[in-house]
């Protein structure tokens, strides 16, 4: 008899004779008081915490525009949209949070789909085949939904290495000139925090001819005046073919969506199967989201302020002699280099200092540059740093941690 159960425990055992087994925090947010929140331990007993790494970056999940205009829409149509998209039909906030979407990153159109993993994974997956003999060319740090959609399409595809648009040209340049190609990358990366050559990326894709698609996840809502991501930063918004985003993180709420042309949404939404036959957004999410980023477009002094912290954040981080890492944007890494350390102290920040930031493991980073990733928001005040920065400091000697800083 073939033993299922020693297959799974093996699986999970290897996980955790590597010490990247991961344990989720029991959280309860508590509306109004972001980024407190109350932990349970394992024994049932409860811990006031400060949540230093959730991905809510501008608090929009407790916002109360955010939260009426879903508490609205709930009472209004019901909890379920009912279906899919083809089935039954589409909910009215669905329709005018596409228009929103288009407009706001200056696109004809946009499709939404039930989380920003899907809309990757199904619209890379959909491109190929609607572009037999596409060539997809994928930056090496990019997003496992995005992998995981290149991979799917089973067309030819090519990695270049993060960032390096030497590398990119030289594979662009080696490929047949009249073959149709896809240039996939994101904007901000989100565990790095660096942030992608827009313009010059655009610039390689038009001189070779092929389309660009980008995921601005960890953008939308923070950069641009309107808050449409890099793309609108830069100024290249209309070099950017297809942008891909999602409403779970700086929107505050669920859900993922591309913008684009109109055919070319058309063209996905007629033939992506991740999209086509799945149940669509609920009507309170889908009203909320519209809510929220109505707000973001018209409150570019939240930006200010998130940018603000992260800065405060990196410089006193930098200033304890701690190995932050060197980041462009928003997100504030600190550099362990080993799974173990980065959870031992994790979880000593937790249950000694009431911090809560998440170990960053392989294989979401490569192994030996395991880190803490941090990302304060405008929430998080001035002697929340003061704790956390103590907080590190003593760790650090603690557990005899390199304080220079690291190149990953
Ligand atoms: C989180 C993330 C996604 C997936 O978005 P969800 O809405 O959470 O499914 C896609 N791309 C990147 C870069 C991400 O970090």
């Amino acid at each position: 008899m073939y033993d299922y159960k020693a297959a799974f425990q093996t699986a999970v055992e290897q996980v955790k004779g590597e010490g990247r087994y991961r344990v989720f925090a029991d959280l309860k947010r508590v509306r109004g008081q972001f980024p407190r929140a109350v932990r349970r331990r394992e024994d049932g007993s409860e811990q006031d915490v400060i949540v230093w790494c959730s991905n809510d970056y501008l608090g929009m999940g407790q916002h109360p525009a955010v939260i009426g205009a879903m508490r609205a829409e709930l009472e209004a149509a019901g909890a379920g949209a009912g279906g899919t998209r083809n089935i039954s039909g589409t909910t009215r906030s669905a329709v005018d949070l596409e228009a929103e979407l288009a407009a706001w990153h200056r696109k004809e159109a946009a499709l939404l789909f039930t989380s920003g993993y899907v809309a990757n994974e199904a619209t890379l997956t959909t491109l190929q085949r609607l572009l037999p003999g596409l060539i997809v060319f994928s930056d090496s740090l990019n997003h496992a939904s995005m992998i995981a959609g290149i991979r799917n399409g089973g067309g030819e595809r090519h990695i270049y290495a993060h960032n390096d648009l030497e590398h990119l040209e030289a594979l662009l340049a080696a490929a047949p000139a009249d073959a149709p190609k896809l240039v996939a990358f994101e904007s901000v990366y989100s565990m790095d925090g660096d942030i992608a050559d827009l313009g010059g990326t655009i610039a390689l894709a038009r001189r070779y001819d092929a389309l660009t698609y980008l995921d601005e996840v960890h953008a939308v809502g923070l950069y641009g005046e309107t808050g449409a991501g890099v793309a609108e930063r830069d100024g290249v918004l209309d070099g950017i073919d297809i942008v891909e985003c999602t409403l779970g993180k700086a929107v505050g709420v669920m859900g993922g969506y591309i913008a684009a042309d109109a055919v070319i949404v058309d063209a996905v939404r007629s033939w992506a199967s991740g999209f086509i036959f799945t149940t669509s957004l609920p009507p309170a999410l889908t009203a909320g989201a519209l809510a929220s980023v109505r707000w973001l477009k018209a409150h570019p002094e939240l930006r200010a302020a998130h940018q603000q912290r992260a800065a405060t954040l990196k410089a006193r981080f930098a200033a304890a002699g701690l190995p932050v890492m060197p980041s462009e944007s928003h997100i504030v890494p600190v550099f362990v280099g080993d799974p173990v350390h980065t959870r031992m102290i994790s979880d000593l920040l937790l249950e000694e200092h009431g911090v809560y930031v998440q170990p960053i493991n392989y294989p979401t980073v490569p192994r030996g540059t395991e880190r803490l990733r941090f990302t304060p928001s405008p929430d998080h005040d001035d002697a929340m740093m003061d704790d956390l920065v103590a907080a590190m400091d003593r760790l650090w000697t603690h557990c005899n941690v390199a304080r220079l800083p690291a190149v990953a």
